[in-house]
């Protein structure tokens, strides 16, 4: 079988120009960055406004194993087989952090012949996005500790800045540091860490707003840290947010590429759905929605996770709905569910396969919860025998709910020519009737009891004292009229990651919050998630190469 990279280095991509041009583009609304990718006008979406918006259907899927269950996979052989039943439509992606490529999952560009492209490219520094993140995020942590130096006009109390150093790597080491270390002229010693850059605020800020003027009004109401009273302090009092959206504005630009079948596929934002939001940027999503008949787009990880939250903040950001969703399932991961261990799962078990149908349940539930049709997408592994295939297959048909054996990963479009045409004919026949899990005015407590029972099927939530404290200085702050963002692992609906299949009986402990106030909601952080992650023992890295002429290799 050949590699992904291997199948993505023999396909034949278009110029970038012809993709353009397919989708109508004059030349002042994009400009090359080299052969095969572009970046979109930020203005684009202002000169398109009076366009009707193509349908979104968003991608999500079950709790996956540790390789993930082929939801970007899927949403780009989708997204190929809707151009061949000829609906136009266009993929939105995120953009693939280097923390997982280079640790545990390799590539995040798709697979087989379902892969967006140049993948090397889009895996490694793509258009410098992420690098322009780092750098306004670090930018700020200097200007924050360049102000203490000189005299802290603002009065910063400096084992109060929760204003963290990012780098989009997965390093453990740096988890928490002492910065200004050295003497007097080496600044004011604090206690300081670093998340991976896809957990940052900025991230979340970039990929949530709507223009520019939107992204310098979010990075001027970020709280970076409080005074020695307790106030918080902002962006704009350190007068920084002009010089923030100066280093963002080519990163704001979403980017366009085009698949393996020559699909346009635009890539923009990649926050994780463990510790942010998950989704791509909402800029992207409502250009494809312009340009296209049906966008395609995903969110990361889980309904309980990625799905949740753009259901909850991103489509509030975008102000738009989705018509409709699917659902990725495998039979590895249902095995999973019902107790196998990661190591066999690629044996035959038909028992464990019964027992974690639950799992799917669980997120059939969910989506139904938010009032949306659904489709769900059987994406055929290798190792998949007939028979737990077809246990599933009749599992929902039993139930009256649509199925898709999907094989985009081998067959690229045309495996997924019978779910894009389930796509269709539940986003043209099927009634919605979109409701969001909570009302913005609702309490902090009362958002987050919601989604701990309504999405994972938990019967309370508990608050650690540190968590009760916070409440309350947020409602002094008046802080409580924002969505929240939960960091809970994707491995379970709980926040415990053993927990698997659709546990009951069990609590959600929200153990510190942390308020995004430019991005504009409150990250409740449960159990042990981490906001920078490690890297396993054997990280997928020590596959990677380049040949003596410059082309990667072993990039999955
Ligand atoms: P997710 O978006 O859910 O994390 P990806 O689409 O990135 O998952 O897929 C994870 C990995 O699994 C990728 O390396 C991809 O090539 C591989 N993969 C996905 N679907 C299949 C399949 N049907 N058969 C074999 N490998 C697959």
């Amino acid at each position: 079988m050949k590699t992904d990279i291997q199948i993505a280095q023999e396909a034949k991509m278009k110029p970038i120009q012809d993709i353009a041009e397919g989708l109508h583009l004059d030349l002042e609304d994009w400009e090359p960055h080299g052969h095969y990718k572009a970046k979109l006008s930020d203005s684009l979406l202002e000169k398109l406004h009076d366009r009707p918006n193509g349908k979104v259907v968003l991608v999500t899927a079950i709790n996956p194993t540790p390789a993930g269950e082929g939801k970007s996979t899927v949403t780009v052989g989708l997204g190929q087989a809707m151009n061949r039943i000829n609906k136009k439509t266009i993929i939105a992606l995120r953009e693939p952090s280097l923390g997982p490529t280079m640790g545990i999952k390799g590539g995040a560009a798709g697979g087989g012949y379902s892969q967006v492209l140049p993948m090397e490219d889009i895996n490694l520094h793509f258009t410098g996005d992420i690098h322009a993140i780092t750098t306004a995020n670090n930018a700020l942590s200097a200007f924050i500790d360049n102000h203490i130096h000189r005299g802290n006009e603002l009065n910063i109390d400096a084992r109060k800045v929760g204003w963290k150093r990012v780098v989009d790597l997965n390093d453990r080491a740096l988890r928490q540091v002492v910065v200004g270390l050295g003497g007097p002229l080496r600044g004011v010693p604090r206690e300081d860490g670093f998340n991976i850059t896809v957990a940052s605020e900025i991230m979340a800020i970039l990929c949530l707003a709507k223009n520019l003027q939107d992204l310098k009004r979010r990075l001027s109401e970020i709280v970076f840290g409080y005074t020695y009273d307790d106030k918080p302090v902002t962006v704009k009092e350190l007068g920084m947010e002009g010089a923030l959206t100066l280093l963002l504005k080519d990163a704001l630009k979403p980017n366009l590429v085009q698949t393996i079948e020559n699909t346009p596929a635009i890539i923009h934002g990649g926050p994780f759905a463990n510790i942010a939001h998950g989704c791509n940027s909402v800029m992207a999503t409502n250009i494809a929605a312009k340009l296209g008949d049906y966008v395609i787009t995903e969110a990361g990880f889980g309904a309980d996770l990625g799905a949740e939250k753009f259901l909850d903040i991103k489509t509030r950001a975008g102000e738009f709905e989705p018509d409709a969703v699917v659902i990725v399932a495998t039979a590895r991961a249902l095995k999973m569910h019902g107790g196998v261990a990661k190591d066999e799962l690629s044996y035959e078990n038909i028992e464990a396969l019964k027992q974690g149908m639950e799992n799917l349940a669980k997120h059939m539930d969910t989506i139904s919860e938010y009032g949306l049709p659904y489709v769900i997408a059987l994406n055929r592994f290798p190792t998949d025998t007939e028979e737990e295939l077809s246990y599933i297959q009749k599992w929902c048909e039993e139930k009256g709910v649509h199925i898709s054996l999907t094989e985009v990963h081998a067959n690229g479009g045309q495996g997924g020519i019978d779910l894009a045409e389930k796509v269709v004919d539940t986003v043209e026949n099927s009634s919605k009737n979109f409701k969001r899990i909570y009302d913005l005015e609702e309490s902090i407590e009362d958002k987050i009891l919601k989604i701990a029972q309504k999405v994972y099927g938990a019967s309370g939530v508990e608050y650690s004292s540190q968590a009760k404290k916070q409440l309350a200085q947020f409602e002094q702050l008046g802080w409580t009229n924002l969505p929240i963002c939960m960091a809970k692992t994707q491995y379970s609906l709980s926040d415990d990651p053993t927990l698997l299949g659709r546990p009951t009986d069990f609590t959600i402990t929200i153990r510190e919050f942390s308020p995004s106030i430019g991005a504009g909601f409150i990250v409740a952080l449960t159990g042990d998630v981490m906001t920078m992650p490690g890297l396993p023992k054997k990280p997928a890295a020590l596959n990677m190469d380049v040949d003596e002429n410059g082309k990667a290799l072993g990039l999955f």
